[in-house]
């Protein structure tokens, strides 16, 4: 496989820099024209935000607004059990109060609730869990072409991988242990779905898989990290594209967002670089272009772990409750917040 076309074909030498002064790349962007830039906020509801996501939110709002460009707010809801319309009513307040604004999804014409159906955009739905028909189609189309296979492996057996010790603290939230392609061999039609009587088949009840061409080099250059290279199978192996209980993976759901939505660059954490890999397979097997990446430097607490949603004395709520204005919160060293 060419790495060639994974690279996207707006990367420029030189463009890396420190995300606190975007400044600094003033007249030095890669964008394909200032009034196309289209950016996102993706919080997932699942918790309170911290000062993690705060500053890489604030990154995402000031790339957006520098070029002149649109942000986009999705809720990444795919998840039904942990997400809760609580915490997608305290992400639109949170950031709001931080000063970010943005152009179309939940929250964007204010901070009353009346927007927050979703609709508010040309690309709307806005919440993932609304958008289970494009997720479906992108299956289809992945296991048409023989690109995923169903895997079945048990909950016990996937656990007795996912058990292998992690690499420090700093561990990438992405590294999910290598699957080791027991299930490889399988091609669609042992997945026993139930046939499509009436309408057009669904994925559910099976985990299904992207097949990774096993050696291919992925490479794309970050805005803010540089260049950046990934190998399929080595540093990352077939992940999952579709869980049994009928709902799709972030890779996925991601991948078929960003594009639809036309977003032009992706700013998140830096512990979701691998993903970005994972995602510029899956984009190019659906055809899409990829957008540029600009992965953020993740924010650690006093102790060096990776700040994580149950930190609930560093979430915003808590520390504006204390008195903690948002520019304590980019100014101030963490150890000072916690
Ligand atoms: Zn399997």
């Amino acid at each position: 496989m060419s790495t060639d076309r994974l690279l996207p074909s707006l990367t420029i030498t030189d463009a890396k820099g420190s995300e606190d002064n975007p400044e600094e790349h003033a007249g030095n962007e890669p964008y394909r024209s200032p009034e196309l830039y289209r950016g996102r906020l993706a919080p997932s509801p699942t918790g309170l935000m911290h000062v993690g996501h705060a500053r890489t939110f604030w990154t995402a709002y000031q790339r957006a607004r520098d070029a002149k460009g649109t942000l986009v707010m999705r809720m990444d809801d795919l998840d039904p059990e942990r997400s809760k319309s609580e915490y997608v009513d305290a992400a639109i307040e949170d950031l709001r109060w931080l000063g970010i604004r943005w152009q179309e999804g939940p929250g964007a014409a204010g901070p009353d609730k009346a927007d927050r159906t979703g609709n508010n955009g040309p690309y709307a739905p806005y919440f993932q869990s609304k958008r289970h028909r494009l997720y479906a189609d992108a299956w289809r189309n992945l296991m048409r072409r023989g690109l995923i296979y169903p895997c079945r492996c048990s909950r016990k057996e996937l656990a007795a991988l996912a058990s292998a010790p992690h690499e420090g603290a700093m561990a990438q939230a992405d590294d999910e242990p290598i699957y080791p392609g027991t299930c490889r061999h399988l091609s669609a039609d042992t997945a026993q779905l139930p046939g499509p009587t009436s309408g057009k088949m669904e994925p559910a009840p099976a985990n299904w898989r992207f097949r990774v061409p096993d050696g291919a080099v992925v490479e794309f250059y970050d805005q803010h990290m540089g260049l950046q290279r990934f190998t399929a199978g080595v540093d990352f192996g077939d992940f999952l594209v579709w869980r049994r209980d009928n709902v799709p993976s972030y890779q996925l759901a991601c991948a078929v967002d960003d594009a639809t939505m036309a977003i032009t660059e992706v700013v998140r954490g830096a512990d979701l670089l691998k993903s970005t890999a994972r995602q510029i397979l899956l984009l190019r097997a659906l055809g899409f272009a990829a957008p540029s990446w600009y992965h953020c430097t993740l924010v650690a607490d006093h102790h060096g772990q990776r700040l994580a949603k149950r930190y609930d004395a560093l979430s915003l709520r808590a520390l504006r409750q204390r008195g903690i204005t948002p520019l304590n919160i980019f100014s101030a060293e963490l150890p000072i917040l916690a």
